[in-house]
């Protein structure tokens, strides 16, 4: 089978043929239909974060496609279903965090396409509890951008409060942005999307944002304020200045949720401010199986959009470099059909 691998950290990925994986008795394989590019698998095959995955690996957590072949203890999932393989490839199912329905923040979890391979080939092996079925009339080409940017914010949009009477900024309005710029307006708040390039601020209009913030030319802050502040704020982009920008939109009270992971990234928090005005400050990683559902549970009863465009895994290299320049429209997705 045909797998893009990372081999080193400064190279490009290189295109292999690797034999046919074979599922443990709780795995089954998957032969993989769409694979989205997400942020993360940048910073993963460049090593940009503390924790490293050990190369050579297949990167990909946006992987979807049909179970063809099951272990024998494999209970809920059957040969011929439509299955999602998300970063959360398994926990442990018994600590605190995974009885307490946080498995995203399990010590002893592994991860899809960074400490074991995922969805960038033309076959993948996940854990039968953990692949996430996806639903009748969903395109695989849809299903695989929800795997990971629709889960990420849908989690993050909750985490922030976001409901009737709130304003919520998106900062980065990408792969994960365009999205949460739509569960914001799903639980109803007023929205504020921030990004720049005049393709994504275009793109934020046309989802409905309510305003729309060009940080190249305008003030984040100055300008949140005259809108009164923002009661949330989802930060997307990767980059330092938008936290920065970000946490300075926030109204008395408010929140910032942190979601991008830029090298070395680091926020620094004024300490007066933050106690004066009652600021939260939390981070948020991806989405539990039972969000994912109703991720994809929204997406079938037409409440999303997905903007997507195709490409051949052959083309990676050429991928990474298209979303470093901000040149896409929000996902790319690999065709492996
Ligand atoms: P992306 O490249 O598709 O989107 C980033 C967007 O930010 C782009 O639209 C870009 O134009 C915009 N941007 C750049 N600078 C900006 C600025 N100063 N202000 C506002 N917008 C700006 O990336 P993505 O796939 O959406 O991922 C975003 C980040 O989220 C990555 O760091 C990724 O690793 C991280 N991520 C985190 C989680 C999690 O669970 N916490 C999950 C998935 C991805
Ligand atoms: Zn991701
Ligand atoms: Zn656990």
């Amino acid at each position: 089978m045909k797998a893009a691998v990372v081999r080193d950290f400064t190279a490009p990925l290189v295109i292999e043929d690797r034999p046919l994986p074979e599922p443990a008795p709780q795995q089954v394989r998957v032969r993989i239909e769409a694979c989205g590019l997400c942020h993360t698998d940048i910073h993963a095959a460049r090593g940009d974060w503390p924790v490293k995955p050990t190369p050579p690996f297949v990167p990909g957590h946006e992987g979807v496609g049909i179970v063809e072949a099951v272990g024998e203890q494999v209970r809920f999932v059957q040969v011929g279903d439509r299955v999602a393989i998300p970063w959360l490839a398994d926990a442990c199912g018994h600590c605190d965090q995974c009885l307490s329905g946080w498995e995203t923040l399990c010590l002893a979890q592994h991860n899809s396409g960074y400490s074991v391979d995922g969805g960038y080939a033309q076959y993948a092996l996940a854990h039968g509890d953990y692949v996430v079925k996806v639903p009748e009339g969903l395109h695989p080409l849809d299903a695989a951008p929800l795997t990971c940017a629709g889960v990420t914010t849908y989690k993050a949009v909750k985490v922030s409060g976001a409901r009737p009477g709130t304003r919520v900024l998106i900062s980065g309005i990408g792969g994960l942005g365009h999205l949460a710029l739509q569960y914001a307006r799903i639980a109803g708040a007023e929205t504020i999307a921030v990004d720049v390039t005049d393709e994504k601020l275009a793109l934020a209009r046309d989802l409905g944002a309510d305003h729309v913030i060009d940080a190249r030319r305008q003030d984040v802050a100055a300008e949140a304020a005259k809108l009164g502040g923002a009661h949330a704020a989802v930060s997307l982009a990767v980059s330092n200045d938008s936290f920065r920008a970000a946490y300075a939109a926030l109204r008395r009270g408010g929140t910032l949720v942190l979601v991008a992971l830029p090298a070395g990234g680091t926020l620094e928090l004024p300490v007066f401010d933050t106690v004066l005005n009652g600021t939260s400050v939390v981070g948020s990683i991806v989405g539990t199986r039972q969000d994912l559902a109703e991720v994809f549970a929204l997406h079938a009863m037409g409440r999303t959009r997905v903007i997507r465009e195709s490409r051949r895994l052959e083309d990676v290299n050429a991928c990474f470099e298209e979303v470093l320049a901000g040149k896409v429209s929000a996902r790319l997705v690999f065709d492996l059909r």
